[in-house]
């Protein structure tokens, strides 16, 4: 028998970059099941806008995932206001695209620190308190990057395959614990957002809104679902890639553009979103220098 979908009702989330994008939609997709929602941001002012238009049962807490103290105070104060952690999203990410050999090396810490650390730092505090309960359920927000390498966004093509095999080993690690907490990756294609604008475009697949990506999530949650892709017809894509020879599957991706979605992003487009993912990493900046844009990878 088919086993019953959960009830998520009554139950608390915590997201990670939670105050725009696929976060933000995740948050509102998880209050619409009745959940508790705390949204954690380096962005503070953004994230008490969205849990202001999101209503009572939203709290907007400061957030930087690189730093580990300010990640277990966000737990804590989502804990002390919203009751026990069930949820635990990580998504705060930044994606900053150019050719691998002009990126400087700043670049290339804080796409770790934040896409990968943070998930690493997210998972370890919050299973200090889910494993004492045993239950739980991590959401790591990984990328189709994760599994296909992107041409023009190699540093962050390899922090979402990272998350993608600590995803795998730690649900592993819960196994053999026989711990009752689940973890799950979800691998968006491009998605609307800020961190998505001016990307190039794959033939035959259409940029997705945050809100398909947020209702992946919520049956993740119902369902147990280990590995999501978004959408689902990306999965059969990336067996038939496994599969195939390789001559043959770097044919497919290229037939269908795919090795060119970051490599032909339009820079300009990316002016904006750029220089805000370069100041996402507070600590870092006070030792860096500015910003460069990101060269055209023609
Ligand atoms: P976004 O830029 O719209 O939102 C990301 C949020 O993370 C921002 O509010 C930002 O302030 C926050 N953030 C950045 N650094 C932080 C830090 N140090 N601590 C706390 N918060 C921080 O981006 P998005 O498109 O919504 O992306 C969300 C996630 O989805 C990312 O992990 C991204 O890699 C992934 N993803 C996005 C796409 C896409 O095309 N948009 C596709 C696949 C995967």
């Amino acid at each position: 028998m088919a086993k019953q979908p959960r009830i998520l009702a009554g139950q608390t989330a915590a997201i990670t970059g939670g105050a725009r994008g696929i976060g933000l939609a995740t948050a509102k997709a998880l209050l619409g099941q009745g959940m508790k929602v705390a949204i954690g941001d380096v962005d503070l002012a953004a994230a008490q806008a969205s849990a202001e238009e999101l209503g009572p049962s939203a709290v907007a807490i400061a957030l930087d995932v690189t730093d580990r103290g300010s990640f277990a105070s966000f737990l804590d104060e989502a804990e002390r206001q919203l009751g026990p952690v069930d949820v635990l999203i990580n998504n705060a990410g930044i994606m900053q695209i150019g050719r691998f050999i002009d990126e400087d090396d700043l670049t290339a810490k804080r796409q770790i620190d934040i896409n990968l650390h943070g998930v690493i730092l997210g998972m370890k505090i919050a299973l200090e308190r889910m494993i004492p309960r045993d239950r739980g359920h991590i959401i790591n927000i990984s990328s189709q990057a994760g599994k296909f390498g992107a041409p023009g966004g190699a540093t962050y093509s390899a922090t979402k395959h990272a998350v993608v095999g600590l995803s795998e080993a730690v649900r592993g690690e819960l196994r053999l614990m026989d711990a009752h907490i689940d973890v799950s990756y979800v691998m968006p294609y491009v998605v609307n957002t800020e961190l998505g604008s001016g990307l190039g475009q794959a033939r035959g697949l259409a940029n997705l809104e945050p809100a398909e990506v947020a209702d992946a999530i919520v049956q993740a949650l119902r369902h147990g679902t280990v590995e999501v892709w978004v959408p689902k017809s990306s999965r059969r894509t990336s067996v038939l890639a496994a599969v195939l020879p390789r001559r043959l599957s770097e044919g497919m991706a290229r037939a269908m553009k795919a090795d060119r979605v970051l490599a032909d992003a339009d820079s300009l487009a990316r002016r904006s979103y750029e220089l805000r993912a370069s100041r996402s990493e507070p600590g870092l900046e006070g030792a860096s220098e500015p910003q460069k844009l990101p060269s055209s990878v023609d």
